[in-house]
């Protein structure tokens, strides 16, 4: 008697051949059977007539790490028909330090909010190493499989005592190798590279490749995101070069599907033999900020008002002086165009609601629009503001077929955690269907199912090292989504209700992680059959 067996379903090997209708069945965690019939019983049976059967997707770049201490149930990636992410992304990491450091480097680092802070620290595990950090996540449990890599970001700023603009002495590399090593041994499936933010963005590229180097002799990943700053094509020759010159397994994260041609300069070096592969969000839309985000992040960015607080920054907001200040530090929210600035959210007003600042502004005769959206920020009214909009243009596109051809790359959400306690502090909707609208916008193309699958599965699986997942054979560990694919959906940028940041995708009727039901019809159920997977441990 099996536990579970899926019946009738369109099956997906995941390894990019056409799919077969089949019957899956299921024993403890593992997948034991898939024949065109399956005679025996099951304890639970699922009819899966008209819907397609997969192996559960991969996500190879969120930011997730922590949130399973407030919120394990991961919903929004079930609801995409993910049973694995990979975390630790972009520079940060959950090590070294302890809980109540990294904790603060979160919050300096404008990833976690003053309430975040303060509360994590009241009621998060306390771990002082990768291992205490694993032991936290396994006594919390989780429905999804969780990848952590560590983060050069703050491994460098934990060994510099902050964030310097110079190679680390030779005394300070021998620390950085060794917290390297330490976490590599003990599960951590690599590092990355926030190469835009500081302390990585300092690091030149013969420290990178000395970095890659240690990571290849425990053959793990090296995940970057890119020095954009530089130029995408130029930063993706960087990382092609760092994986040249070490031989670490390298994860181009995040590419920006506006530059064709530095996806075509990664496919080169993967053609060539090089073991590089790409993921990207398949479409972006500007980041909503409630207020009180946005207060803290200008306090986060300008060093005038870090010691001074977001209380600081209040009182600048009434002065002249004050708000040349906030132009000049905060330019990357106060200098976009306010034609593409909205108010997505606004309790007190809700005339406002839907507006541009543009718009705002020529309502109110102001001359200068910059200055209405300072007299928003410093009023003492409730807004949501949506920086950017529906659309970006680094990402917000149909891909190019130059772009859909390239067989290395997959999806990866860049789901950030944001407050988990509260959804409306900061949120970017299209991250929370990235799944869906991968799927949608390449079958419209007319890329076949399976090889859209295989990108998402067994191309991460195999690329990052991940045993016995990514596909669905005999023997392999049970992670399954049976999804419809007609109704496997995610609202369009300029579809999405800006206003509902629990939005999640549609058409994902079933999923199971290691074997036990996370999805059921539809309904989210806590297995917690999750695992946080380790490097080292064959058993994954
Ligand atoms: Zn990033």
């Amino acid at each position: 008697m099996y536990d579970t067996i899926i019946r009738n379903g369109l099956v997906y090997d995941g390894k990019g051949n056409a799919p077969i209708k089949a019957d899956l069945a299921i024993k403890e965690c593992k997948i034991a059977l898939i024949a065109p019939v399956i005679a025996e019983k099951a304890e639970k049976e699922i009819d899966a007539s008209g819907k397609i059967v997969i192996p559960g997707f991969i996500d190879p770049h969120v930011h997730e790490e922590l949130t399973l201490f407030s919120d394990n149930a991961y919903e929004l990636f079930l609801r995409q028909g993910v049973t694995t992410t990979v975390n630790g992304n972009c520079g940060h990491s959950v090590t070294p330090g302890g809980t109540e450091y990294i904790i603060d480097y979160f919050f300096n680092n404008g990833l976690i909010s003053e309430r975040n802070k303060r509360e994590f620290k009241d009621y998060f595990p306390v771990w002082d190493d990768f291992s205490g950090y694993v032991d936290a996540v396994r006594k919390t449990g989780t429905n999804l499989n969780l990848l952590v890599l560590l983060g050069h970001g703050t491994i460098r700023q934990y060994v510099m005592n902050g964030a310097h603009d110079r190679p680390p002495s030779a005394e300070e590399k021998k620390r950085i190798d060794a917290y390297l090593r330490e976490g590599l041994e003990q599960g951590a499936w690599g590092i990355s590279f926030g190469l835009d933010y500081v302390p990585s963005r300092y690091a030149k590229t013969e420290e990178l490749v000395d970095v890659a180097k240690v990571v290849a002799e425990y053959d793990g990943i090296v995940a970057a995101h890119l020095r954009h700053w530089i130029g995408t094509k130029e930063a993706v020759l960087e990382m092609v070069e760092v994986c040249r010159q070490s031989g670490a397994r390298t994860q181009i994260s995040h590419l920006k599907s506006s530059s064709e041609e530095a996806f075509e300069a990664a496919r080169e070096a993967a053609d060539g033999g090089l073991p590089i592969r790409i993921d990207t969000i398949p479409k972006s839309s500007g980041h909503c900020n409630r207020k009180d985000k946005l207060l803290q992040s200008i306090m986060a960015i300008s060093d005038t008002f870090f010691d001074k607080g977001v209380e600081g920054v209040k009182a600048a907001l009434h002065s002249k002086e004050g708000r040349e200040i906030i132009k000049r530090d905060a330019h990357a929210k106060f200098g976009m165009d306010k034609e593409k600035v909205f108010i997505a959210i606004s309790p007190d007003d809700p005339s406002l609601e839907g507006k541009s600042i543009a718009q705002i502004a020529k309502e109110r005769g102001d001359t200068d629009p910059t200055e209405t959206m300072l007299d928003l920020a410093g009023d003492d009214k409730e807004y949501t503001f949506w920086l950017g909009g529906p659309t970006r243009d680094d990402f917000a596109r149909d891909h190019t077929k130059v772009i859909r051809d390239n067989p290395y790359v997959s999806v990866g959400t860049d789901r950030i955690m944001g407050d988990p306690n509260d959804p409306f502090y900061w949120y970017e909707l299209q991250r929370y269907g990235g799944f869906p609208t991968f799927m949608k916008m390449y079958r419209k193309a007319g890329v076949q199912v399976e090889e859209i699958v295989r990108r998402n599965t067994s191309m991460v699986a195999e690329h990052f090292g991940i045993k016995d997942r990514g596909r669905l054979e005999a023997g392999v560990w049970a992670d399954v989504a049976v999804i419809d694919l007609q109704a496997y959906d995610f609202p369009e940028p300029e579809e999405v209700d800006c206003k509902k940041p629990l939005t999640m995708a549609t058409g994902v009727d079933f999923v199971l992680v290691n074997g036990k039901i996370a999805i059921e019809r539809g309904k989210l159920l806590k297995p917690l059959s999750g695992n946080i997977l380790l490097r080292n441990d064959h058993r994954n």
